[in-house]
């Protein structure tokens, strides 16, 4: 039998598909992938209060009487029904909602994203194709999606929340290619091999799909977009593509020279001085940790808004005494007012703060400005002298072997500073974004030592965030010696 969500990842990935086929065993799940599909799943039973007297077709794995139980409701002359289920040969789909009204139906998928993807569009392609077949007259296919300019005034108004779009224009084309790639489904016997593609970073395949590649697959090369291109022509290493793509930008290049021979690290002194002497002192280094809701949960915030429930501030005064700051929010609380609290109360008038990425933290800091007026003022004095640790490396002025090609503060941090190389993975609990998202996420479900435990470890981990921003500096200082 094929699903809808096999023929969306077949769309994706035929690899993919064969691995949920095969291998399924294989996929890893990261907390990032799961909070995204719950978000997913609260949003579309949130939908479903946009239809009166909607009925359920109960869930079961038994798919016979999920489409018998269909067949029941169908038989009345209007009703709106949630999972309504069909099966066309061994294709398989239950549609969100379906609206019957007399002997026309109106199809309505629904989605967490604030914006009508291609992939939507397959996906309710094949839920057209099979109504169609099934001979079932329809007279609109819907989109119901998130509107991104939603901002939460009292309870949630789903009228405003919500955007409904009629696609039916827009998924015919792709309903025409169902058949064929239906056919081409049923007939993939072998594993494709592996080729990169924009799914990839959302995959839970992407571990065993990227464990074994060489260190010199263009995979690892930096913002290099034609991954998927140049693996279809057969160029997957840096010697393939340095041979057949002229277009390479200065950084690749470098990554890729950098890769095949054994050179000194490169530091433009005079750029890098002339960088790191636009700072001032004192120096804030300045990191958060956020959650993110599709649903907004407190007045005034925004669909999607990074409400920031922790900071980490590093402090290095003029004569280089360093002093560490903190703060930690339980997620069940609205955090932005104790934020502009910390951070007006903690960071001085002057000096330079300094981020590492800082569309990131300016985007909290403005979202911020924009929410409290009464701390707009000293928020905007902040975000005015915020500077980026991430340009140096960004722009070139530093590289060593060992960064291969990412500037990730992760893959820096150990490259500059080999001596801190296992700090990450020393920490208790939390080593990473995503882990910290989920840890954050479950202090609500939490209490006593376990809360306090994981409180710790969230602390620590945000600690060495900022810890090792000042950790590199100082690594560039001594580069300029
Ligand atoms: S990691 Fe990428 S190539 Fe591998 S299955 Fe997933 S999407 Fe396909």
């Amino acid at each position: 039998m094929i699903s809808k969500s096999n023929y969306v990842a077949y769309k994706q990935c035929h690899r993919q598909y064969y691995l949920d086929q095969h291998k399924a065993n294989l996929s890893k799940v990261n907390g990032s992938i799961l909070r995204r599909m719950e978000q997913g799943k609260e949003i579309g039973e949130l939908a479903r209060s946009l239809f009166k007297n909607l009925v359920e077709v109960e869930y079961d794995s038994y798919k016979d009487t999920m489409i018998g139980d269909t067949l029941d409701l169908m038989k009345k002359e209007k009703i709106c029904m949630a999972e309504a289920s069909f099966l066309y040969d061994d294709l398989f789909c239950s549609v969100d909602i379906l609206v019957k009204d007399n002997d026309q139906y109106d199809i309505y998928e629904v989605k967490s994203s604030t914006s009508i993807k291609k992939d939507y569009l397959k996906d309710i392609a094949f839920q057209y194709y099979i109504l169609k077949q099934k001979g079932l007259k329809i007279r609109k296919t819907n989109l119901i999606y998130v509107n991104k300019t939603y901002v939460k005034d009292g309870p949630l108004d789903l009228d405003q929340f919500f955007i409904i779009e009629e696609i039916t224009d827009k998924i015919l084309p792709y309903v025409k290619k169902v058949p064929e790639t239906v056919d081409r489904m049923r007939q993939l016997e072998e594993m494709p091999t592996f080729l990169p593609n924009s799914h990839c970073s959302e995959c839970g395949y992407y571990d065993y799909c990227y464990k074994d590649l060489p260190s010199d697959s263009i995979t690892h090369l930096y913002y290099y977009r034609k991954k998927k291109s140049q693996f279809l022509l057969g160029n997957k290493r840096f010697k393939d593509v340095l041979e057949h793509d002229s277009h390479l930008s200065e950084l690749q290049l470098r990554q890729i020279d950098f890769h095949y021979h054994d050179r000194d690290a490169l530091i433009k002194k005079t750029l890098l001085k002339r960088f790191l002497n636009e700072w001032e002192y004192p120096l804030y280094f300045l990191d958060f940790e956020t959650l993110d809701y599709v649903i907004p949960k407190f007045n005034g915030v925004k669909v999607n808004q990074r409400l920031p429930y922790q900071a980490s501030l590093h402090i290095v005064d003029n004569i280089d005494a360093l002093s560490h700051k903190d703060i930690l929010i339980e997620p069940s609380n609205d955090p932005r007012q104790e934020m502009c609290q910390f951070l007006t109360e903690e960071i001085g008038s002057h000096g330079s703060i300094v981020v590492y990425n800082a569309s990131f933290e300016k985007s909290v800091i403005r979202d911020l400005m924009d929410q409290f007026p009464e701390y707009k003022d000293q928020l905007q004095a902040i975000d005015d002298r915020v500077v980026d640790l991430l340009d140096v490396f960004r722009n070139g002025l530093v590289y060593n072997k060992a960064m291969g090609g990412s500037f990730s503060i992760k893959q820096v941090y150990p490259a500059l500073c080999p001596d801190k190389k296992n700090a990450y993975h020393d920490l208790e609990q939390v080593h990473n974004g995503i882990e910290a998202m989920s840890a954050l996420e479950s202090l609500n479900d939490l209490s006593g030592r376990a809360l306090e435990k994981k409180k710790q470890a969230l602390k620590a981990y945000c600690k060495l965030d900022t810890l090792s921003m000042v950790d590199i500096y100082n690594r560039l200082k001594d580069m300029l010696k």
